[in-house]
């Protein structure tokens, strides 16, 4: 599909022949089964200050937690102790472990449980890369955001859109499966740069693509404008699967936020993972990047659960391994 083609798709208003062609790829390219990765939330301190994001560092009225190695390591534990053959390990930016600290970590959990693990903590130099990634570390997701590097200023007036990309770039180097991704709905944005952010993916041979519509949080600069819908979202999620074929896309908690049954549209029409949360309870309501975030309140076991029968009523099933890249081997 050429750039034109992705466009007048964003843009129409009959998506069943699309959504159609999506979920034939998917069945052709990555079959029925549906990974579930279980995500930890291990930290909402952060040094950025991202407009769109309810932990960014001038939110005051945020309290601040870093869970300690061995409550990552017991949550670990249970999700493992739950089924979970894959973890991701997400936080904010800077203020966190130190590289060190994370290797030891990483080493620990690999050793006891031999699960995935895929980090989620920003922009980091290659030296730090590639020692997360010699301790074990599998996979890395660090969204792009945007591909429009004026807008992207604007979202992120104290990062610099080269370096993201550049870490990108250094994430392959190291050996990392690397995932990227957008946010769709962004004030400013048009169809034209989610074709381009489409097409940077295909460039960039993601072997993941996380992204989801964005929610305006009451507590930043861009509270009160419109977010991400989910029409927009299912079709830009549509093209990126008949685009890229063989990756790896989940149904992201964003999706499941902005429509009771996002997730479960999500999947079908090209998306392949879920994403549940097994951050322990007392700590969810402080990492809320956007309001109104489900599961906030569930036990982990609870969104297990739920999640094997959202998996189940669209005639999926869950995987049994790790669900490494499909790309390249492990
Ligand atoms: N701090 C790390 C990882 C955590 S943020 C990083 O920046 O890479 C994970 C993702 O949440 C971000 O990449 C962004 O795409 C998304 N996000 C943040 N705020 C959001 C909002 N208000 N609505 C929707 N998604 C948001």
């Amino acid at each position: 599909m050429n750039r034109d083609e992705i466009i007048e798709n964003l843009m129409t208003d009959r998506p069943a022949a699309l959504f159609g062609e999506a979920d034939r790829v998917r069945r052709l390219h990555v079959g029925n089964a549906v990974h579930l990765r279980g995500l930890i939330e291990f930290s909402n301190v952060c040094g950025r200050d991202c407009i769109y994001c309810g932990i960014r560092r001038s939110n005051h009225g945020v309290a601040r937690y870093k869970m300690s190695t061995g409550e990552i390591f017991d949550a670990a534990a249970y999700a493992v102790g739950l089924g979970f053959k894959s973890l991701v390990l997400q936080s904010g930016e800077s203020g966190q472990y130190s590289t060190d600290e994370m290797v030891a970590l990483i080493g620990r959990i690999k050793q006891a449980f031999g699960v995935a693990i895929t980090l989620s903590m920003g922009e980091k130099t290659r030296v730090e890369y590639a020692a997360l990634r010699q301790a074990g570390a599998d996979r890395y997701l660090l969204r792009f955001e945007t591909s429009c590097e004026k807008l992207f200023i604007k979202l992120k007036p104290d990062s610099v859109y080269a370096d993201r990309i550049q870490c990108l770039s250094w994430l392959r180097e190291v050996g990392f499966q690397v995932g990227s991704g957008i946010m769709v709905g962004l004030p400013g944005q048009t169809e034209e740069m989610i074709a381009d952010d489409i097409l940077l993916m295909r460039e960039l041979d993601l072997d993941m693509v996380g992204f989801g519509p964005f929610i305006p949080d009451p507590n930043t600069p861009l509270k009160g404008v419109g977010g991400g819908s989910l029409g927009l979202t299912l079709r830009t999620l549509a093209l990126i699967r008949i685009v890229m074929r063989n990756v790896h896309i989940p149904a992201t908690t964003a999706m499941g936020t902005i429509d009771p049954n996002g997730r479960q549209r999500a999947l079908e029409v090209g998306a392949n993972v879920l994403m549940p949360n097994v951050t322990p309870t007392r700590y969810r309501e402080m990492y809320q990047l956007y309001p109104n975030k489900p599961g906030l309140k569930q036990a982990p076991s609870d969104t297990f659960e739920t999640l094997r029968a959202l998996v189940h009523s669209v005639g999926r099933t869950v995987a049994t391994d790790p669900g490494h890249s499909l790309k390249r081997s492990a």
